[in-house]
């Protein structure tokens, strides 16, 4: 069978025509053919061979980690799933180590030995070829409602895991009940921004979108229609922005920019939170006066939050919440979409990152 992969050891990429094709062995083994996989930012910088390890002993990596799939057999043992099924598998699998606490109570996202593996990333290959069998445990079923969609479950569960996480947090104010974020700030128009801030409309939030397209861009549009405030970061500085909403109480940052994430500590309000998904790698040293930073969150009861993947908790909030975004606004889930690719045109969405999500059509 075939797959789209990188070779780290010559920095190449290319279609792999001989792949062996997976079989069930394990009683609770799920055979999947995939239909869809995203592209995003991660595939790009593992293509760019940044960073992304191949499955030991082989000398390429199978991409994609953002995967929709039909499910076409199962082992005796499986419940609650049958051929015919669709269903999107989780991407990080646990570390194995007895002493991580995390991957025991089935939180690998969670890993506390950073020796997890990631489909499509670190040590798995990933989703981006035609079938692909796993434990029943790592997929989550997703109604057929939803197909047209469901490619953007994954990108979702970054939003979701934030904000199950932001809610715990503020929990803290006495009067606190959801949302978490009454006003929030969603910095950049990506899909894990514009999807983070249909979570964040859903929970009745007053959501200001910030990015730097202009106005006039789709991603603005889209922000609009689902009842957002977009603001181009040509037209106002994060101070502008702010000046015009009430307390800011979170700012999810998915625009990996590690200048603006900090930048925006100065707008963020009283017990604010930010959350960090973005993973911006060294671009050297950066002056930055600490000793006003902490003052200023210490004064003002804030939270830095970062995060990463996503639980079950999350995959299954986020396919909830996707049916929901699709019977509220179908045009602008759909919008989301922007360009689709066979398998083996898979390095131009790859080299090239216009649009908002461009995904990978496996089969039909
Ligand atoms: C994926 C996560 C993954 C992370 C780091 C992201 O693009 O959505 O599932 O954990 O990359 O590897």
């Amino acid at each position: 069978m075939k797959g789209a992969a990188v070779f780290p050891g010559t920095h190449k990429l290319g279609v792999v025509n001989d792949l062996p094709e997976p079989h069930v062995t394990s009683t609770t083994g799920v055979k999947l053919r995939m239909l869809q996989v995203g592209v995003c930012a991660t595939d790009r910088e593992i293509a760019s061979f940044m960073f992304g390890t191949p499955p030991e002993g082989s000398s390429y990596l199978v991409l994609g980690h953002e995967g929709f799939a039909e499910v076409i057999e199962t082992g005796p043992e499986v419940r609650g799933l049958r051929p015919g099924d669709l269903v999107v598998p989780t991407v990080r699998r646990p570390c194995g180590a007895p002493c991580c606490t995390a991957c025991c109570n089935d939180r690998p996202d969670f890993c506390m030995t950073g020796l997890y593996r990631e489909h499509g990333i670190m040590g798995m290959h990933g989703f981006m070829t035609e079938f692909v069998v796993d434990e029943s445990r790592y997929m989550r079923q997703v109604p057929p409602s939803i197909r047209a969609a469901a490619v953007l479950v994954e990108p979702l569960t970054i939003a979701e895991k934030a904000f199950i996480q932001a809610e715990q947090i503020q929990m803290r104010l006495p009067w606190s009940k959801e949302p978490a974020g009454h006003h929030a700030v969603v910095l950049g128009a990506g899909p894990v921004g514009l999807l983070g801030a249909m979570a964040l409309r859903l929970r009745g939030c007053q959501v200001t979108v910030y990015s730097r397209e202009r106005e006039s861009d789709p991603r603005a549009d889209i922000s609009r229609a689902i009842g957002a405030t977009y603001i181009s970061s040509q037209d106002k500085t994060p101070e502008q922005m702010a000046s015009g909403i009430g307390n800011i109480d979170l700012i999810y940052e998915a625009t990996g920019s590690a200048a603006l994430a900090f930048e925006m500590l100065n707008v963020l309000g009283r017990n604010g939170v930010l959350i960090l998904t973005g993973v911006p790698g060294s671009h050297g040293p950066q002056a930055i006066d600490i000793g006003a930073l902490i003052t200023s969150m210490t004064l003002k009861n804030q939270c830095l939050l970062a995060t990463v993947n996503a639980g079950n908790d999350a995959f299954d909030r986020a396919i909830t919440d996707l049916s929901e975004f699709c019977a509220r606004w179908p045009d602008a889930v759909r919008s989301l979409i922007t360009g689709r690719f066979t398998l083996e045109q898979f390095e131009s969405p790859i080299h090239n990152g216009a649009g908002i999500k461009n995904i990978i059509e496996m089969s039909k």
